[in-house]
């Protein structure tokens, strides 16, 4: 029997997700552009500023992005690599106190200010329970990232190939295919182009070969996917995890519960 990691809930075999850094209040216009289109995304926020007038409040990102991850992007947004390590320690737990607070689940991703990092704040961040960390280093490909401590996106929307990769993407072959978008809300008013991002949303929307998901979902499907022991034969799987899973057997999907030991047909 074949066995292939190549699938993403439901069977499908790609994933969409969207990334947007500083909480500006263009936020909530995003987010209901996501929110009509059926689109996942994660909001990476500074919480220093909720509520100063230019940002969201802390009710709107409790309201408004409920459906969307909300992320840590530090408290005040300084170069992580330009602060001593008992600032970026505070940066972080500050950030993650009051945005658990008011979304009522460990926060346990980020993107990197500035997409400023090095080694030491990697490992700092690891220990601060960051699990992924986006960068701003564009890809322009389908790839999963080997390390979610640099999880480079595929592209900035403002990106000229934007609709090609869109195109792209539908046609790729790339196992677990994810088209990774990132920007900040407060440039599509800044660059007149809210067209554009309506645009695309309705064009990648509902796609059934499509996981529509947020960063932390994508994180954690990935990992339970890791996660799962088989038998020495392979006829036998078990899914240690809280998350559902889908492989693939001998072409055919089979999902794999959360919790679940599995008897593959053979
Ligand atoms: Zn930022």
């Amino acid at each position: 029997m074949t066995i292939k990691f190549d699938l993403y809930p439901e069977g499908k075999h790609k994933a969409m997700t969207f990334s947007y850094d500083d909480g500006r209040e263009y936020d909530l216009r995003l987010a209901r552009i996501f929110d009509f289109s059926g689109i996942k995304g994660t909001f990476h926020l500074n919480a220093s500023f909720l509520g100063d007038g230019k940002h969201l409040t802390a009710d709107e990102v409790k309201t408004a992005l409920a459906a969307h991850e909300v992320s840590c992007h530090t408290y005040t947004h300084p170069f992580p690599t330009a602060i001593p390590p008992e600032m970026l320690t505070e940066e972080i737990m500050t950030d993650r106190r009051v945005l658990e607070k008011i979304c009522g689940y460990p926060i346990r991703g980020m993107s990197y200010p500035y997409g400023d990092y090095n080694d030491a704040v990697i490992a700092q961040l690891k220990m601060l329970g960051m699990r992924y960390s986006r960068t701003t280093k564009a890809t322009e490909k389908f790839s999963l990232p080997a390390d979610f401590m640099l999880w480079h996106p595929t592209c900035h929307h403002s990106n000229p190939h934007l609709f090609e990769l869109l195109e792209k993407f539908r046609k790729t072959t790339t196992k677990l295919a994810l088209f990774y978008i990132w920007g900040h809300s407060y440039e599509f008013p800044r660059d007149d182009n809210w067209a554009l991002i309506e645009k695309f949303c309705t064009a990648a929307a509902d796609d059934p070969d499509v996981w529509y998901a947020t960063n932390i979902e994508i994180y954690d499907y990935v990992m339970a996917l890791r996660a799962l022991s088989f038998s020495a034969d392979c006829t036998m799987v078990y899914n240690p995890t809280a998350t559902d899973v889908w492989i693939s057997a001998d072409g055919a999907p089979v999902r794999i519960a959360a919790g679940a030991t599995v008897h593959l047909n053979t």
